[in-house]
Formats: C-alpha cells, structure tokens, sequence
C-alpha cells in the first residue's frame, strides 16, 4: 500500500516550541503560528494582513526593520542574539515574575523566502525562547560567586581565612617589591582561651571570636585586612605601614579587647589578647613565610612575657 503522504502541513508550524513569523515586502504579517499567539495574546485574525509595526512599535529602536529590509535586498540570514539584545518581542509572562527579567529572554533568527523566480518575496522571523537558558547561566553564575566567596571567607566569623590572607599578603609583598613601601602584619592570639571554652562552653567560645573578629575589623582602616589564621588566633596585614605604626595600631587593638569584656547572654567575658608584629623594613628579602615566622616568634615572646602585651623587634 502507498505512503499516505497528504495532510495539512501547516499544522506543524503550530506545534512549534517556538514564534514563526512571516512579513511581505510591506513589512505586513501573513503567518502567524499558535505559539506567536499564545505569547502575544494576538489571534491570527486580528494581525493578519496588518503591519507589524502596528502591534510592536518598539522594534524600530531595536533596529529590527534595519535587519529585516536588508534581508529582503541582500538575501542573506540575520540573527538577534539574547546576550546582546535579551528579546525582541515583549512579551510578559509569570514564567519571569522572580527574576531581573521583565520579558521572555529571546533570539531571533531572519531568513529569507524566495519566490519561483528566487527573489526574495517574504522574511520569515522564528523566536526562540531562551529564558529558561539564562535562567540556569544566572544560577550557575550565582552559585559560582558563593562558591568562590565560601574558598576566601572563614565561616565562624565571615572575616577573610588563612588562604585569602596569604594570597592578600603575598599581592601586599609584591607591591613592597614595586614601590619600595612597607607592610606590617601582626598575629594576634586570644590569651587562655581554653579557660573560656572550659568554663562558660565552646558555643560561647564561639560568640567570643565572633565578637572580637567584629571589633578587630571595626577598629582597622579600610584597606587594611584582619583574618582569621587559625583557631583562636587573627592575622592582620597593615598596607604602607611601618614597624613602628604598626605596632601602635596593634597596641590600640589589644587595649580595646583588653578594657570591653565580650556581652554573652547576661555574662561578661573578661578576654585579652597577645600579638607579635613582624615589618617588611626588618627583612632582607620579602617572603610571606619569613614575615609571619618573625610575626610568630614575637607572639610567643608576649606570650612568655605574661601576656596581654604586643611585641615586636621595637619593643
Ligand atoms: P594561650 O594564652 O597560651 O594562647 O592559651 P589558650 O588556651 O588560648 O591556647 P590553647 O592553644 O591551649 O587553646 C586554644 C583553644 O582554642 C583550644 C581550642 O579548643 C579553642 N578553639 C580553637 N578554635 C575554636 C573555635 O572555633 N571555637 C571555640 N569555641 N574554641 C576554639
Ligand atoms: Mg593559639
Ligand atoms: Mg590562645
């Protein structure tokens, strides 16, 4: 038995997941498919035979009768991207109600229809909806700049971790390199810290690095960075600062820890603090390594000297 091969063909154009469009040289619609309907809440009836310009004024500022005349005189294909254009057609829909976009994200292809003596006679114009796409690239995006902010922040007290510090600290060296400026970095270690966790428990431990990661930070400048460097200790690196600067900042820091117990429920946690300053100015070659082991070395020597106290090669 032969293939049945007759039926209406058109009804495809209708089952399209996507706009089909056909102009006539005066730029007047002659095909309009049910998706273009569905999203434009225009029938067939009401825009055949009619400008489209009529129904879309706007696409003159989208240089869409620009793209579609010079289809009809030089015969090629033509295409609005999303990324450059975002949509053509305006066309609203509660798809996009929670998210930056007003209207369906778009692209739109132009291509030519000849008739039998090859001239092209129509543009067909196919709209595709790309905002499930742009949806997905945004999330994929948004989840990117958590990610990589989670691999700089320290989770407890949001203040930069150990690896944001170094990678801070070497840029800072480098531009000692460059400029001849001078850095200061300090470490700053909660004194008996364990007496606090073993007396009022570790969840007011946490409050109290909490609280002094807060204060630590609102005491500096802005273009200073104070990190968290390990349990209970803070690294803070101090741009353009000399030794001696630098550890007058770190003393002012230590004073303050030192006079404001931290509020806990209603307790006041007594707290203080030892720091070690260590300064570019004191060093023959510039490393990361060699400035903290120095900053290190002086944090145990206020240590050894009873505590609650800065030292440095000044002091
Ligand atoms: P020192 O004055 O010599 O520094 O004494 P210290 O008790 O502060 O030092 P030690 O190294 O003996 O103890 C540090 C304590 O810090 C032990 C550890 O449980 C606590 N610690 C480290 N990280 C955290 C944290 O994230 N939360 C809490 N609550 N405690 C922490
Ligand atoms: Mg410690
Ligand atoms: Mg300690």
């Amino acid at each position: 038995m032969p293939a049945n091969t007759s039926f209406d063909q058109t009804q495809i154009f209708d089952i399209l997941n996507q706009g089909i469009v056909v102009l006539d040289r005066e730029l007047c619609i002659v095909f309009w498919n049910a998706w273009m309907e569905e999203h434009s809440r225009l029938t067939r009836a009401e825009v055949f035979g009619r400008p489209i310009r009529d129904f879309f004024p706007e696409l003159d500022s989208k240089a869409f009768f620009w793209k579609v005349n010079s289809v009809f005189k030089l015969g090629h294909f033509s295409f609005f991207a999303q990324n450059v254009h975002s949509y053509i057609f305006p066309f609203k829909s509660e798809k996009y109600l929670d998210t930056n976009h007003d209207y369906m994200q778009q692209s739109v292809s132009l291509a030519p229809l000849r008739d039998d003596q090859g001239r092209v006679s129509h543009v067909c114009v196919q709209v595709a909806d790309e905002t499930d796409t742009v949806l997905a690239r945004e999330r994929m995006e948004e989840a990117r700049c958590q990610l990589e902010e989670m691999t700089r922040l320290d989770p407890l007290t949001g203040l930069a971790n150990r690896r944001h510090l170094m990678e801070s600290l070497s840029r800072e060296l480098s531009r000692c390199g460059r400029s001849g400026s001078q850095v200061t970095v300090a470490i700053l270690d909660l004194d008996h810290f364990k007496v606090v966790n073993d007396t009022y428990g570790h969840l007011c431990g946490d409050q109290v690095l909490i609280h002094t990661a807060k204060r630590l930070e609102s005491m500096l400048r802005q273009y200073d960075l104070v990190g968290r460097y390990g349990g209970e200790e803070f690294c803070v690196i101090l741009p353009e600062t000399s030794l001696k600067s630098g550890f007058e900042i770190v003393e002012r820091l230590r004073k303050a820890v030192a006079a404001t117990p931290v509020p806990y429920e209603d307790l006041e946690i007594p707290l203080t603090v030892s720091a070690g300053c260590a300064c570019t100015e004191d060093m023959e070659c510039l490393s990361t390594d060699a400035l903290l082991l120095s900053a290190d070395q002086y944090l145990y020597k206020a240590k050894d000297a009873g505590r609650d106290c800065v030292q440095c090669s000044l002091s």
